[in-house]
């Protein structure tokens, strides 16, 4: 058996352990941020028929720049941010994991530095890892938002070339106010400015935009060429499964990741499946109505145990505290019920489920912290 240790491993991959969350198999999982919801079965439908369309001409390679399915996105942010986007500003990719792996690929690399704000996705630091960019991590409040001025003092401190701020923050839930994401973008493009006279790439990661009680900030890339949101299919659009990420952009910024991103990196099946899902937004974003009003009563119903619950902008409500968050996740476990430890001392994340999961995670809350009080 050979160990990865023998092999001629990266330095800084030495030690390391991959992403994952634990996939197990438990009655109520509610523990990676997916909808509880499957597709509807019109839409498994409108699926079968692209698919079997698109596999008609599976001998060719896809379409490389995936046009028509950025267009039916540029449609989809345009109506719903009120903020008309072209297709030139959109770009997709496998996962919003592969738009952000090609932003670091164009922007970061070995000699940059990427900057983000902990606790958060930790994803955008492995990226980082695994694209050979230097990684910093910023400071957030006790309440889990960001500091404009601590912040600032972090950008001119160090002077990244990439600055990650995830609005509504995995895995805290909270988002960040608009002056917050200008105050930033604005520092971060005065030191870079100062160092080579060419700015700072802003990445708003919104994944959860759609969960949001506030307005997207997507609107603000207009007139500022380095600030880039990011979205998914895979939270609001329940299709996790799928792998459909994209971001809008400056034009300029989809150019850049044309120059790393893999020849027909997003297949023709993805593509077909992609474009019947956007058919559907608007009873996909039924759900998501349906899930706000979920993870507000499961915020109201810890609160009510005497729980500290962090304000949530996202499909899932972080919760605590607990002297010690891993027992109490054991014991969730235990009664069924499976959610995430993210590491963020004393507290634990919950994703919203269906009513009768919700349900189901508050009686076994209310088990574990009887059963601690006896
Ligand atoms: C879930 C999540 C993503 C989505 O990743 P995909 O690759 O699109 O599935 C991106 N960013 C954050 C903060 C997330 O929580």
């Amino acid at each position: 058996m050979t160990g990865i240790d023998q092999l001629p491993l990266r330095d800084e991959l030495r030690g390391k352990s991959p992403y994952g969350a634990p996939q197990l198999h438990v009655p109520v999982q509610l523990n990676t941020n997916e909808s509880p919801h499957p597709l509807p079965e019109a839409l498994v439908r409108r699926i079968a028929e692209r698919v079997a369309e698109a596999a008609r001409t599976l001998n060719r390679y896809p379409d490389r720049d995936a046009v028509a399915l950025r267009a039916q996105l540029a449609a989809y942010l345009t109506a719903t941010t009120g903020h008309p986007l072209d297709p030139a500003q959109v770009w997709a990719a496998n996962g919003s994991n592969e738009v952000l792996q090609q932003l670091l690929q164009a922007f970061g690399g070995p000699g940059r530095t990427a900057l983000g704000f902990d606790p958060s996705y930790s994803m955008h630091s492995l990226i980082a890892r695994g694209t050979g960019t230097g990684w910093i991590s910023g400071p957030r409040t006790e309440e889990f938002g960001v500091d404009v001025a601590a912040a600032e003092a972090v950008i001119r401190a160090h002077r990244p070339e990439v600055v990650f701020l995830c609005s509504p923050n995995n895995p805290t839930g909270t988002a960040l106010p608009a002056e917050t994401i200008l105050a930033l973008y604005e520092a971060a493009q005065d030191a870079r400015r100062a160092v080579d006279g060419r700015g700072a790439l802003v990445v708003v990661d919104e994944a959860y935009a759609e969960f949001s009680h506030r307005p997207s900030t997507l609107p603000l890339i207009e007139g500022r060429p380095t600030l880039v949101h990011t979205r998914t299919m895979s939270k609001a659009f329940g299709a996790a499964g799928l792998r459909l990420g994209y971001l809008a952009a400056d034009p300029a910024v989809v150019d850049a990741v044309q120059l790393v991103r893999l020849p027909y990196h997003l297949s023709a099946v993805t593509q077909a499946t992609a474009s019947a899902a956007l058919e559907f937004a608007d009873t996909l974003l039924g759900f998501v109505e349906e899930l706000k009003a979920e993870r507000d009563r499961v915020v109201e119903e810890l609160r009510a145990l005497g729980l500290d619950v962090t304000v949530s902008d996202a499909n899932f409500v972080q919760f605590g505290r607990f002297a010690d968050a891993g027992a109490v996740w054991r014991r969730l476990l235990d009664h069924g019920v499976l959610v995430r430890d993210n590491g963020v001392p004393g507290r634990l994340r919950v994703t919203t489920g269906t009513r009768a999961e919700n349900d189901a995670f508050l009686d076994a809350v209310r088990a574990v912290t009887k059963e601690s009080d006896e």
